[in-house]
């Protein structure tokens, strides 16, 4: 069964996101709660993937760690016996899809990075032959590696809006030069060497979306979900073809089968069981590919 919501009424819900469910466990910290709904065009859909939350958790979980040299994360704990009793309390509901972290100022802005050209990227890039406005050499092609990691911030909608492509130019007017400079640097760093790592595993990290968050000292946090299919492109490298759709193991795939029914991207609507069972089946084997590990269900 997919858990779309979860209900614990001895922890003080903070906010639900179109996919995280967010407690406030005390002045520092948050229980940040992955559940099983499903977006796509920033729309929730009205059907869940049962085990989707479990997999981003421990997708997440395997990065934070893997980059924890690179960047500090918000992660405090993992291990739902580490955690507040309160919260133990409700283990049936939130273990395996729930961290623990710090509670930080999330800085307004989606810090993307792209290592190839695709989706609104290229839709762009078609038009007016730039990505965030920022020009790139004529003649790419569909899927096409670009020739260095690309920052292309957006603004970070409310939810039930859209994000907006801005400059990295416009970054300092948002969050200050300080940041500025540090989050498309970082961001950058991180892919980097996310993408390096997944290209030993057979996969390629076409682009992906970090948030990042601020301590009360000022230090730059990286915060949110790291490297899921929820916000990367994740395409198997042994199929990679310039010039054409990749296969890939994320979102497409139900962004794919939206268009086909001409989803009118207002209105979240009901999925058949197929496209729920092809889309779990894609996040549990990209966790496998990437971790080397099954998945804790
Ligand atoms: P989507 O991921 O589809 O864009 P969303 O932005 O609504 O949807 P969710 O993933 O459902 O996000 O919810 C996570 C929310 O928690 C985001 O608003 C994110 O900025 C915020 N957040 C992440 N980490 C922290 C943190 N350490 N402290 C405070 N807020 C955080
Ligand atoms: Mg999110």
């Amino acid at each position: 069964m997919a858990l779309t919501e979860t209900n614990c009424p001895d922890l003080k819900l903070l906010a639900r996101g179109k996919v995280r469910d967010i407690y406030e466990v005390d002045e520092h910290s948050l229980l940040f709660v992955a559940t099983d709904r499903i977006s796509a065009f920033d729309v929730i859909m009205k059907s869940g993937i049962a085990g989707k939350g479990k997999i981003l958790t421990q997708v997440s979980e395997f990065w934070f760690d893997l980059l924890k040299d690179v960047v500090p994360n918000h992660v405090i704990t993992t291990d739902i016996a580490k955690m507040p009793a309160a919260v133990q309390k409700y283990r049936d509901q939130l273990e395996h899809r729930s961290l623990l972290v710090r509670k930080l100022r999330i800085l307004p802005v989606e810090a993307i990075v792209r290592g190839y050209i695709t989706g609104s990227a290229m839709s762009e890039y078609k038009k007016k032959g730039t990505v965030c406005d920022i020009p790139l050499p004529a003649g790419l092609v569909e899927a096409q590696e670009l020739p260095a990691p690309l920052f292309t911030p957006s603004t970070k909608a409310e939810l039930g809006d859209h994000d907006e492509n801005i400059h990295p130019d416009k970054l300092p007017a948002i969050v200050g030069e300080r940041y500025a400079k540090e989050i498309a640097e970082t961001a950058v760093r991180v892919y980097a060497k996310a993408r390096e790592y997944a290209k030993s595993r057979g996969i390629i990290i076409a682009d992906t979306k970090f948030e990042f968050g601020v301590t009360e000292a000022g230090e730059l946090v990286l915060a949110d979900e790291v490297l899921t299919p929820d916000s990367s492109r994740f395409w198997p490298a042994d199929k990679y073809a310039v010039g054409k759709t990749q296969p890939s193991f994320d979102k497409q795939y139900l962004r794919d089968y939206l268009e086909s029914i001409h989803f009118d991207k207002k209105t979240g609507v009901e999925l058949p069981q197929i496209v729920i069972d092809n889309t779990i089946a894609k996040y549990v084997e990209v966790f496998k590919i990437l971790s080397g590990k099954d998945a804790i269900f």
